[in-house]
């Protein structure tokens, strides 16, 4: 929780009209766009001058959230971004806690900036970035630490069905449909309001879960195909080829939650997918884990990654071969 004295400094930050830019992490989830978009629907109301600005592309199975049209994309928009942010009064990064997340290129440019900033994030090991860090980890998403915040600031008369529905977005997402263990009570309560707030809480799951392209199914199954399990670690790995992912005519977002199915065997707890991206030259790699296996050690270790104790990311610039061999080659020393 943020202290007293921060929530003062914040919202005399928020007392006058300002240009706010707002930032989720590289490759932005359901958490980080629904955090993201629903911090801008909040401020808007307050008449700022608020612009989501997200690194790369999202995928387009967020498409529908309100008003992501008018999100800028820094890759995409590059000059446009930097003008952006030189004229930013007040920045906050979501969904993230280290500014190497927002990519080589966009972390520059905001390295240079001087400007108060606001980091709200649910990761593991923040980075001492942000003039107010709003940092915690017993939180399943950001969207409901962004709930809290705006609680905290006394603004929730703000939070309308527009605000509700980004929220619900990212707890639904990050919380794999409230069923992962940092969904609490508290969770719920949130939620509660939230449809209090009008939402239609079954049409977000819908659009979120329920609108695949056969090629995404079809990706799926391969994938489940080129599952590998080593019982004697407890552990399931997949991979894909960026020539297979070609084949399915692969999209943004069309590879989200495969990597969860490898926990779903009897006597698994951990799981790993390996995904080959030969445009940026490498291998992208999530981890999950049941229990106590840490895989935002073991990304940070070994894959220059990091996250959550049960869910975690991380690269590799080896081949998919090499890559999966050198997996395999840790496991032998690390987990028994
Ligand atoms: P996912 O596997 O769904 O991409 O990510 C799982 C969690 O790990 C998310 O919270 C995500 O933000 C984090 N994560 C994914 N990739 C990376 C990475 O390369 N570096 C760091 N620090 N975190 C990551
Ligand atoms: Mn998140």
């Amino acid at each position: 929780m943020m202290q007293i004295h921060e929530i003062e400094a914040i919202k005399s930050l928020l007392a006058t009209t300002k240009e706010i830019t707002i930032i989720p992490h590289r490759n932005p989830d359901g958490d980080a766009m629904g955090a993201t978009l629903g911090l801008y629907h909040t401020l808007k109301q307050l008449q700022h001058n608020v612009v989501v600005m997200a690194p790369n592309e999202f995928p387009d199975f967020l498409a529908w959230l309100p008003e992501s049209e008018k999100v800028v994309i820094f890759e995409r928009s590059f000059d446009t971004c930097k003008r952006i942010l030189e004229k930013t009064e007040l920045l906050f990064t979501l969904d993230f806690n280290a500014l190497h997340r927002t990519g080589e290129q966009m972390e520059n440019v905001l390295k240079t900036l001087t400007v108060p900033s606001i980091m709200i994030d649910h990761h593991q090991a923040p980075d001492n970035y942000a003039t107010h860090t709003f940092s915690d980890t017993s939180y399943g998403s950001t969207c409901e630490m962004v709930f809290d915040f705006i609680h905290q600031l006394s603004l929730e008369n703000l939070i309308n069905k527009t605000v509700a529905t980004c929220l619900y977005t990212g707890i639904v997402t990050d919380s794999g449909s409230f069923r992962f263990p940092k969904t609490t009570s508290k969770t719920h309560k949130c939620v509660a309001e939230l449809i209090d707030k009008g939402i239609n809480n079954s049409e977000i799951h819908n659009l979120l879960f329920d609108n695949s392209s056969l090629n995404r199914l079809l990706l799926l199954g391969k994938a489940l195909q080129n599952l590998k399990m080593l019982p004697e670690y407890k552990t399931t790995y997949i991979t894909l080829t960026q020539e297979e992912l070609n084949e399915f005519g692969h999209q943004k977002g069309d590879t989200e939650g495969i990597v969860n199915y490898g926990l779903s065997i009897k006597g698994i707890d951990f799981t790993a997918i390996f995904i080959e991206n030969k445009e940026e030259g490498i291998i992208k790699i999530s981890f999950r884990s049941q229990g106590a296996f840490d895989v935002n050690d073991f990304a940070r270790n070994h894959f220059s990654g990091g996250g959550h104790i049960n869910a975690a990311g991380g690269k590799s610039f080896l081949s998919l071969e090499e890559t999966v061999q050198q997996f395999i080659a840790i496991l032998a020393k690390e987990k028994k």
